[in-house]
């Protein structure tokens, strides 16, 4: 079954009465070579967990090379169809539920036990910035996350300091992994087609974050703070969303040389974690 077809899609709709919900990001990936991208770059071992199966075209790439996937759908409308274009496998589970809802880190351990499993998706946009958000946070046993999301978006998770790209999103992204794009995605690949180009990330989990920090919540407030508000400089956005006076605030990013003047977007990770590491040292 080539779930790529646009022919075999319109057949699928028809066969089940199924049409696209623009809300729930319903666009529906038709090109082999992406699907080869994505599971490449999952360097699948084991087991995958995957968001939003759709159709399921994504969900057969991925159940050819692992041994257990786990796909979770929202949308209770695709059971059936899922049920159909999966039956010729038999290492696919499908969760009815809302994502950002689930205890993945449960779901994980009851369903692979202390392996590290992979997450790939071609991912529904309105969740993108939260799921990831979640996926990271969490701390889960993931080995990495691939997902296609809007090529803008992938931009800002992969960018350099000091682009007009970077920001608090990037440096979360940096923090607990290796971000990069795999591949660039035309509108023209979808059905329907998104108002948007795609782009694949994948994002490597490292095995420990990419810098140290005495304190990971107060790192997580530094970076808000320094990207509040783009065109002022670091110390008034610190001074805004810290209880430091100005001076105190200033002698205390000279004495690491970090020129006060300088904008939230130059600065790099061990930067961030160096005002936090002062900051906290200030406030004790
Ligand atoms: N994997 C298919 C593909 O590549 O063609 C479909 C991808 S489509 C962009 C996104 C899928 O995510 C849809 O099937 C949609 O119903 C589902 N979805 C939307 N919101 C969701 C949520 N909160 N939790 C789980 N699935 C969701």
């Amino acid at each position: 079954m080539d779930l790529t077809s646009p022919k075999v899609i319109r057949s699928i709709q028809d066969k089940f009465g199924f049409t696209f919900k623009k809300g729930l990001g319903q666009n529906f990936l038709t090109s082999n070579d992406i699907l080869e991208d994505i599971t490449d770059a999952a360097d699948i071992d084991g087991g995958v967990i995957e968001i939003g199966p759709g159709f399921g075209v994504l969900t057969r790439a991925l159940a050819e090379k692992a041994e257990k996937v786990i796909s979770i759908e929202l949308d209770e409308r695709l059971l059936p169809v899922l049920q159909y274009t999966l039956s010729d496998f038999d290492n696919v589970k499908i969760v009815n539920a809302d994502v950002l809802k689930l205890d993945l880190n449960s779901l994980i351990r009851e369903e692979f036990g202390s392996q590290k499993v992979s997450i790939a998706a071609n991912l529904p946009y309105y969740i993108t910035t939260p799921i990831i958000t979640r996926l990271l946070e969490e701390k889960l046993p993931v080995k990495n996350i691939v997902v296609m999301v809007q090529k803008e978006v992938a931009e800002r998770m992969a960018a350099e300091p000091s682009t007009k790209d970077y920001g608090a999103i990037t440096v979360l992204c940096k923090y607990f992994t290796n971000p990069q794009i795999v591949a660039n995605v035309p509108s023209s690949l979808f059905v329907p087609p998104p108002k948007v180009d795609s782009a694949v990330l994948k994002l490597e989990v490292l095995d420990k974050p990419a810098v140290d920090v005495s304190d990971e919540k107060l790192f997580f407030r530094v970076v808000k703070a320094a990207f509040s508000q783009r065109r002022k400089t670091l110390l008034n956005c610190l001074c805004a969303n810290f209880p430091i006076n100005k001076a105190d605030m200033s002698e205390l990013l000279l004495k690491i040389n970090i020129d006060p003047k300088r904008r939230g977007e130059t600065l790099s990770l061990k930067e961030f974690a160096a005002i936090t590491d002062a900051i906290n040292s200030f406030s004790e």
